[in-house]
Formats: structure tokens, C-alpha cells, sequence
């Protein structure tokens, strides 16, 4: 399986070095140069657990790792979760399914990738026979960071770095940040918002001197974030799961279409449903759920992206984002490489592009796109608690209020992409509760409502000792990693 950049000035590269470079050096993504199918049989996969269903989707993609290993990766990756299924279907009502991915460590759907791409990324690099040492470069707007810490926690060879603005990002995602205890972890807060963070860190991505400096000490970048196409491909795995799980509840008949709602920030998730449908999965309409940074709605609207417009902070602050990365991908799939090339300059020199007519209704034939306020989102996560006795998290909540803007006969799946404990205090204020100063009181405040015991993953987080207390302008980034890397 060979990979090419989307904006089609890259060398063709093999799996691990797509892994390893993370962004084409030409500043385009990684997509599969003849995107694969598989002819799925639902008899059959709906009797397969996770770790089987994940066999097939990464030796489809990734078939220069062995069947051993990739057996071991998805084995390690997957240990630490709470439950044995690692991710649950939720039948919240006889139409709608929540597909619950906040099971691992962190308590956020990130987890489902960033525990396996450790892994693949340290196999990538001895496939290669290098000796570099990795760092991982993570710009974060609070899930990213933290799953990313947990998943490269003292994984020899690697360095783990993770940028996270310092306005927006809930008390838990803060502490399970700056109490990162791995060797090979440095966590810096920078001021400004999650799109300065994340330019800032393309930028260093790209900067060649810095790449030349790093060679010479026998350092190498790759990222974590959801431009790696080890990110995506993990995230595959849980949208043919959950489809072959609802033929086995008899929620679905193999081969019926269900429709997906995504909360969607840099539309990393909803981007690996579109590859599932791609892969053979029947897959109806894909909804794009966004929050008062509702660029994604307009450009779906009108075929116009303009990021030049003023940033929210908003309830779900891992969906804060103007400048969706993955979106490339899409791009790419209706439009081809000069095209993509072509709208990307535009937003790096205007802020905003224009798609044809043509791409556009494209575009519309697949998705849905429309957005809720933080207001509505408190609303649904009180409505669906009162109704449907379920606790939501607001990135979900997100999600379930769009969901209902687009009605359809069809089963409807809904990625739960965090759990409730994990943004306790937005939860308690929308369901018109005091909030504790202490925020440990809050999680089992939430424990109370929803039934659910504190996750164990999280128990004790807020007694651990703070590490990381540093905050820098972006502008002194460069110097911060040239200090932390010792060059
Ligand atoms: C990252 C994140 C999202 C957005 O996912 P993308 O892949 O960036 O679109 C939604 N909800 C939660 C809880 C997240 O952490």
C-alpha cells in the first residue's frame, strides 16, 4: 500500500514513512494512492471483537507490518481500557444509537488512536532501520494533548511535546496535562487560541533549518495530531465495528444504510467515516456537528471556507477550530491534487477558498452540515438526561441537538466522542446544578447523577503532583523546542 500527498508534490512514500513524516513535505496529507475496498461479510464480522475487526481494517492499510505484529500493537494498545469491549453501543431510543469511544484512558475518543499509534509509529521507524529519535509534535485543544501524553508515556526513542492553549481547555484536560510525569514529556501552555497553537506547530513542522539542526542530533519530527494518517486509520476500525455490532442487535440488516453524526472539530473523525464508507461500510448520509465555530456549516452551505472570522470559545472547546486539517483529505477524493494545491494556497494567503459549483454539490450529495450554540447544547444534555435518562458530555451533546435537524428513516449512529466526567462542571451548570470549587467533588457529583462510578482512569488524577507550569507567546516556541531538545 503506497501513500501520496494531497497536494500532489511529494514523493510516493510506503506506510512507515507516511507514519514518520506525518505532514508531506510538500504540506499536504497522506491519502492512499489507489484507496482500497474490502467486500465485508456482516454474518460473519458481527461475531468478531474489536481487536479481530481491527486486524482487518490496519493489515489493509498498513500491510507492511506482519500479522504478529499488528496482532501485538492492537493487543498492548487496547489494554488499559475500562471496558473489555473497549468501545459501547448505547441504544438511546429505538432511532439512536450513541457509539460511546470515551472508554480509554483519558476519557476522550483520541484515545482510540493515540494508544495504537505509538506503536505503529516506533515499528515504522525500525522497519526503516533508523536510529533518530522521534518527536512528536502536538498542537492540542485539550484531548490531543493529554492521549497523546498517555500513549507515548516513556516509549524509548520518542520525545513527546505538546503545545495547548491556555484559554479554553476544561480543569481535567489541564491536569491530566501538566501532571504528565513520562521522562520524554514537555507541556507548554501558550497563549492564544487552538488555531495559533496549531499553525504555529505546522510551521515548525516545515521549518527546514529547524529539520537540519535536528537531523544532525539525530532527531526527527512526526505528529500526532490528526494530519498523521496513523490517526485516521485507527479510527476506521470503530464505524465497522459498530455497524457489524447493530446487525448482531438486530438494530440494522446487513447491507441497510445507517447514517453517522459527528461532532466534528478538525474533522479527523468524521473523515474516517467517510474512508469507511469509502472501504465498502453502507453508509447513508454523514452529518457534520459543529459548535459556534461553525465554519464547517457555512462552507457545506455555500462551497466558501473563510476562516477569517472571530474565534468562540465555546462548551465544547475540543471542536474550537477554524481551520479544520482533514477537510484536505475530502478535498482531495472530490477535486484531486491541483485543485487541493490551489485552495490551500488561497487559505493560507486570503484566510478563505471557493469550491466549484461541480465539487460542491459533491460535497452535499455525502454530508449534512449544521452547528448548535452553547446554549442549545446545555439544553440537549438537560433534555436527554430528563427523557432518555443518559448523561452527555457536551461535544456530544453537539452532535445529538444536529442530529435532530435531519430527520430520516434511517438508524442513526452518534459518536459519543467524550465521557461526562471528563467536562463535569459544563455538565453540572447545563443541568442547572452548583458546581464544587473542588473539582474532584464535581466528578462525584456526576458519579451520583449518572449512576456510572468514576471512571478509574481518572481517580486520583486531581492529588497527583503539577509538573508542567510553563506558558510562552507563540512566538518563543521555537526557542522552547530548540531548549527541550537540547540543539
Ligand atoms: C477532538 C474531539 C472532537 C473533534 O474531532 P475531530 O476529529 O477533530 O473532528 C470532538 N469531540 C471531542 C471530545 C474531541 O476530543
Amino acid at each position: 500500500m503506497k501513500f501520496q500527498s494531497t497536494r500532489g508534490q511529494a514523493a510516493i512514500v510506503d506506510g512507515a514513512d507516511a507514519l514518520i513524516n506525518g505532514l508531506a513535505p510538500d504540506g499536504g496529507l497522506y491519502v492512499p494512492l489507489v484507496f482500497p475496498t474490502i467486500d465485508f461479510d456482516w454474518e460473519k464480522l458481527q461475531d468478531e471483537n474489536y481487536l479481530q475487526i481491527g486486524q482487518l481494517i490496519l493489515s489493509t492499510f498498513f500491510d507492511e507490518f506482519s500479522n504478529n505484529e499488528i496482532t501485538d500493537f492492537l493487543k498492548s494498545a487496547y489494554r488499559d481500557f475500562d471496558d473489555s469491549k473497549i468501545v459501547e453501543i448505547h441504544q438511546l431510543d429505538d432511532k439512536r444509537n450513541l457509539l460511546e469511544l470515551f472508554h480509554g484512558p483519558t476519557l476522550a475518543f483520541k484515545d482510540m488512536a493515540l494508544s495504537l499509534l505509538p506503536y505503529l509509529l516506533t515499528a515504522a521507524v525500525k522497519k526503516n532501520g533508523s536510529s533518530k529519535t522521534m518527536v512528536i509534535l502536538t498542537a492540542t485543544s485539550g484531548d490531543t494533548g493529554g492521549a497523546a501524553l498517555k500513549g507515548f508515556n516513556d516509549v524509548p526513542q520518542t520525545k513527546i511535546v505538546v503545545y495547548y492553549p491556555s484559554v479554553g481547555v476544561s480543569k481535567l484536560q489541564r491536569q491530566q496535562m501538566t501532571t504528565a510525569d513520562g521522562k520524554n514529556t514537555h507541556v507548554v501552555a501558550v497563549t492564544g487560541n487552538f488555531d495559533d497553537a496549531q499553525k504555529a506547530v505546522k510551521n515548525l513542522l516545515t521549518d527546514h533549518r529547524l529539520a537540519q539542526k535536528m537531523s544532525a542530533a539525530s532527531l526527527g519530527f512526526s505528529s500526532a495530531n490528526s494530519i498523521n494518517i496513523g490517526r485516521l486509520v485507527p479510527q476506521i476500525i470503530y464505524y465497522v465495528y459498530a455497524y457489524a455490532q447493530l446487525v448482531k442487535n438486530n438494530r440494522l440488516s446487513a447491507g441497510e444504510k445507517l447514517d453517522i453524526s459527528v461532532p466534528t472539530g478538525n474533522f479527523g473523525d468524521i473523515l474516517a467515516a467517510y474512508w469507511a464508507k469509502k472501504l465498502g461500510v453502507p453508509i447513508g448520509k454523514l452529518t457534520v456537528a459543529s459548535n459556534a465555530n461553525h465554519v464547517l456549516t457555512d462552507f457545506f452551505a455555500t462551497g466558501i471556507y473563510d476562516a477569517d472570522r472571530s474565534f468562540q470559545v465555546t462548551s465544547s472547546p475540543a471542536m474550537d477550530i477554524l481551520v479544520s486539517s482533514n477537510l484536505e483529505r475530502l478535498l482531495f477524493d472530490i477535486a484531486g491534487p491541483k485543485a487541493v494545491a490551489a485552495w490551500m494556497k488561497d487559505l493560507t494567503d486570503k484566510r478563505r477558498y471557493q469550491l466549484d459549483d461541480f465539487s460542491l454539490s459533491r460535497l452535499q450529495d455525502s454530508f449534512n452540515a449544521a452547528f448548535a450554540d452553547s446554549k442549545t447544547t446545555a439544553q440537549t444534555i438537560q433534555e436527554t438526561f430528563q427523557q432518555n435518562n443518559y448523561l452527555l458530555d457536551p461535544h456530544t451533546a453537539v452532535a445529538v441537538s444536529v442530529n435532530k435537524d435531519f430527520p430520516s428513516n434511517r438508524q442513526q449512529l452518534i459518536v459519543a466522542t467524550a465521557s461526562p466526567f471528563k467536562f463535569a462542571e459544563t455538565v453540572l451548570k447545563a443541568l442547572g446544578k452548583e458546581s464544587d470549587n473542588d473539582p474532584q467533588m464535581n466528578l462525584n457529583l456526576i458519579s451520583d447523577l449518572s449512576g456510572q462510578r468514576v471512571p478509574l482512569a481518572i481517580s486520583g488524577l486531581f492529588d497527583k503532583k503539577i509538573i508542567h507550569t510553563k506558558k510562552l507567546a507563540i512566538k518563543d516556541l521555537l526557542t522552547d523546542l530548540n531548549e527541550a531538545l537540547g540543539i
